[in-house]
């Protein structure tokens, strides 16, 4: 799915940093802040949460929440992930 300059905002519906490109959604780890990869594509990291993106740096688990009709996504914690 393509996301390219959607609205990207955590569980709370703040806005985080990140950059929705193409396929592919790079964002700043709400956790700790280190750069994750995530992909719009069914099966891919990030896709739900049998498919979490990690981050590599405190091992939390993310997966999207894509509105298509609204251009925006949100970025959902894998609970108990970390
Ligand atoms: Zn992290």
């Amino acid at each position: 799915m393509k996301i390219t300059d959607f609205l990207v905002m955590d569980t709370d519906g703040n806005e985080i940093l990140a950059d929705p490109h193409g396929n592919n959604l790079a964002f700043a780890c709400p956790n700790c802040g280190a750069p994750v990869l995530a992909v719009a594509l069914e099966n891919q990291r990030g896709w739900d949460e049998e498919h979490s993106a990690k981050c590599r740096n405190c091992d939390t688990g993310y997966f999207l929440d894509i509105r298509e009709q609204a251009q925006k996504l949100y970025i959902h914690p894998v609970l108990g992930s970390n």
